[in-house]
């Protein structure tokens, strides 16, 4: 962790002079790139005693990003830009912009202003009031369709029944975060990267800032429900052990019941005449239990999958190129380009 130490803001101290890295994931958001750089420069401005930077990471865009990225870092240089050798997921790229932020608070925020970054001198406020994690606290989600709100409201609520660590039902992931938090998340080297469980996990002070989430400004969702399925699922397996704790409890309701079946079974066959028929009952018995079976390898097959992904150990994501970053030893130098 005392690699950050080295690359220390440059008006490194306590919580009340500071600087403010603001990371932004972007995959394809020509739309609404140059809006959200306004409003972004416009808050940050505001936020007194505070120098701040933008990193933009482009997640492998296809459409113009990078290319307003590069405009958008020639014209005002606290703005850096990271581009990814590929689209590696929103996590990834989060990810990546925390390895290169050199703040003592880190803001996350998307680029298509659902999360409205007016939000953001509220979050830095309570961090100098000594909170450790900000959490943007959704109150009102005007532009997600009733169906997804319901399936995220129940996915929550699972998730907190079954989860070890507390995970804040209305949190998404725009939040602030210490310097400290920053450092505990790159300690986890984890490749499933579910966001608020690991921010829940790592404990800290933290506080919900609550704010109305918006329309998509432009463009549209990457995230469909098969997405925000897999999502879930990566939240689950990643928190918990109680599918397989399930498992084990089918296991014994199923045994239970073939045991009171060959009781009964013996029973009817000793004590009368007749005797339980029928190849139904047999067929039904094993499609039953070849059923069940089937569901808990697949549980085992999702645990044993993730164990296979972090083993190989790759990197969480490749950087192509780097604009804006400050040469070593430089703070404040200007455009540096090399393919890290
Ligand atoms: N994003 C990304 N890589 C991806 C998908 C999304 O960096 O593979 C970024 C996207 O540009 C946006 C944020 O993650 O800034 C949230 O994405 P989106 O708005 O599509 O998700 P939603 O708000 O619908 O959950
Ligand atoms: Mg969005």
């Amino acid at each position: 962790m005392d690699t950050h130490s080295s690359t220390s803001p440059p008006r490194a101290g306590g919580r009340t002079c500071d600087f403010l890295s603001v990371v932004v994931p972007c995959f394809n958001e020509e739309a609404v790139l140059p809006e959200t750089h306004r409003r972004l420069t416009a808050v940050l401005a505001q936020v007194p005693e505070s120098d701040f930077e933008i990193i933009y990471v482009d997640d492998g865009s296809e459409d113009a990003t990078w290319s307003l990225l590069r405009e958008l870092q020639r014209a005002d240089h606290r703005v850096r830009v990271l581009v990814l050798s590929r689209n590696f997921g929103k996590h990834a790229a989060v990810a990546a912009g925390f390895q290169y932020a050199r703040g003592n608070a880190l803001v996350v925020i998307d680029a298509d202003l659902q999360e409205p970054p007016e939000v953001i001198p509220e979050m830095v406020d309570r961090w100098r009031k000594g909170v450790d994690v900000a959490y943007g606290e959704r109150i009102e989600r005007k532009s997600e369709t009733a169906f997804k709100r319901w399936a995220s409201r129940l996915f929550h609520h699972l998730m907190a029944r079954i989860s070890d660590v507390a995970i804040p039902v209305n949190g998404g992931d725009f939040r602030l975060m210490d310097r400290r938090v920053v450092d505990a998340l790159l300690a986890m080297p984890e490749h499933d990267r579910f966001m608020r469980g690991m921010v829940a996990w790592v404990g800290f002070r933290q506080e919900p800032v609550p704010f109305r989430q918006q329309a998509r400004l432009a463009g549209k969702t990457r995230w469909p429900l098969t997405k925000l399925l897999g999502l879930a699922v990566d939240g689950i397996v990643s928190f918990s052990f109680m599918p397989l704790r399930l498992a084990t409890w089918v296991g014994f309701v199923v045994s239970g019941l073939a045991l009171s079946g060959i009781v009964y079974a013996v029973f009817v066959r000793l004590s009368t005449n007749a005797w339980v028929s029928g190849v139904a009952t047999v067929f039904i018995a094993v499609l039953f239990l070849g059923g069940v079976q089937l569901i808990l390898m697949g549980v085992l097959g999702e645990y044993l999958g993730r164990i296979y992904g972090e083993v190989k150990r790759r990197p969480l994501y490749l950087v192509r190129e780097r604009l804006g970053f400050p040469a070593a030893g430089d703070p404040g130098a200007g455009e540096v380009r090399d393919g890290a």
